[in-house]
């Protein structure tokens, strides 16, 4: 497989759509904005920028992204009905490359109880706007909405009818996050090898994170023969969130070799894309998220530290550059050893006099056992003590000036005072 040349995966971002409809992710134009310029630096191939029809202030938001933004296809959103497919329309149509994106139910729970619909009204409506679409743009995207829990029969007679209408991408959802990978690989499998005109469409997948299986029910599509993966940054979206564009990403990059499969996109951006969704946001990322969490390239325990310094390769499967990081954190807490602080020490140039430097280990490991971790400014501290004739700081305590402006001790102090 190694030997192919990798199949081209296209990366659909949802961030400004799906993610901005997160509860309290409100992001105003600008915003956007900023967002949409990294995802084109980050080089994702298509941004959903939201959807036009729910306010004109997205409206507007969206019309700009279309106007600005080079390179990737610009998409919006739109229920099945020409006043959600004209707002689109409007708003996307100085794009580049525009694409008009129409969602529709397919599961009879959403035909019977959301819609209040019949199949067939549903079929038959979905068909219309599909050439209504296609009258005003060249690019259509359908989704019928919860195929995850869809009738397979009914999602196959679907597929076919919007293809036949004009749609040129099909994308299957699963709107709830309830599919396990082999099933929803299998949905995607039979709508592409059974649906009559499969091979003129683009199929692609957006999975939520419900039961925790959106990366791995977008990566079970793909290799059912899906060549598009709706994401987002941070994998911020709906209830748990969508697939995360960082995870399934860095996933066919650090996998290529056995998937023969490859994202197209700058993934040193990442980092940044990361951190300004985070900031815009205002919700930071979990510190245990995979690839952009604070603690993913981040080593603790001295066995870990010992065995990255000595070489990477021992607990890391892809480089912090590779994602846009200068370098993995080494961080110095009481279960550190001795080779992690010293190249802490090493990397803030201080270098110990052989005879100080057991001296300065026993001073660290008093500091670590009362803290999270030993900061750049406690090693200083630490090392200027070590070098003291007597072994301590000037009276044995740092000066009150210095403890005022340790930003960790102010905090620390703060958190005693407030919450006891
Ligand atoms: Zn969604």
């Amino acid at each position: 497989m190694s030997e192919k040349t990798p199949d081209r995966v296209f990366i659909f971002d949802t961030t400004l759509r799906d993610g901005e409809q997160s509860p309290g992710f409100h992001l105003d134009g600008n915003s956007k904005l900023r967002i949409a310029r990294q995802l084109e630096k980050l080089g994702v191939d298509v941004i959903e920028a939201g959807f036009p029809i729910s306010s004109p202030g997205d409206f507007e938001a969206c019309r700009r992204i279309a106007r600005e933004i080079r390179g990737a296809t610009v998409t919006a959103l739109a229920r099945a009905v020409r006043e959600d497919i004209d707002a689109v329309w409007g708003a996307i149509k100085e794009a580049e490359t525009p694409q008009i994106h129409i969602v529709l139910s397919v599961s009879d729970v959403h035909i019977d109880r959301k819609l209040g619909m019949t199949r067939a009204e549903v079929l038959k409506r979905g068909a219309e706007m599909v050439s209504y679409a296609r009258s005003l743009c060249d690019r259509v995207q359908y989704s019928p909405e919860d195929a995850g829990r869809a009738d397979p029969d009914y999602l196959v007679e679907t597929v076919e009818t919007m293809i036949a209408a004009g749609a040129n991408v099909i994308n299957i959802p699963d709107t709830t996050g309830y599919c396990l990978p082999w099933e929803f690989g299998e949905i995607v499998r039979r709508a592409i090898e059974e649906a009559r005109g499969s091979e003129k469409a683009l199929f692609s997948v957006h999975c939520h994170n419900d039961l925790g299986l959106a990366v791995a029910n977008t990566l079970a599509a793909l290799a059912a023969g899906a060549r598009r993966v709706e994401c987002t940054i941070n994998g911020i979206g709906e209830r748990a969130g969508n697939t995360s564009l960082e995870e399934i990403v860095m996933l066919l990059s650090v996998r290529q070799a056995k998937l023969g499969l490859e994202g197209g996109v700058d993934t040193k951006e990442i980092t940044r894309a990361s951190r300004l969704v985070a900031e815009l946001t205002g919700t930071p990322v979990q510190p245990n998220k995979a690839v952009v969490g604070a603690n993913a390239f981040a080593h603790a325990s001295g066995i870990h530290q010992d065995g990255v310094l000595k070489d990477r390769l021992n607990y890391e499967i892809m480089k912090p550059e590779d994602v846009g990081l200068s370098d993995s954190r080494i961080v110095l807490t009481a279960r550190s050893g001795r080779h992690a602080f010293h190249h802490r020490l090493g990397r803030l140039g201080i270098t110990l006099a052989d005879g100080n430097v057991e001296a300065a280990w026993q001073r660290f490991l008093q500091v670590a056992d009362t803290k999270k971790e030993v900061t750049d400014e406690d090693l200083r501290k630490i090392a200027a003590a070590a070098s003291e004739p007597n072994g301590h700081e000037t009276n044995g305590h740092p000066p009150v000036t210095d403890q005022l402006l340790d930003h960790n001790h102010v905090a620390d102090t703060l958190r005693h005072l407030i919450f006891g």
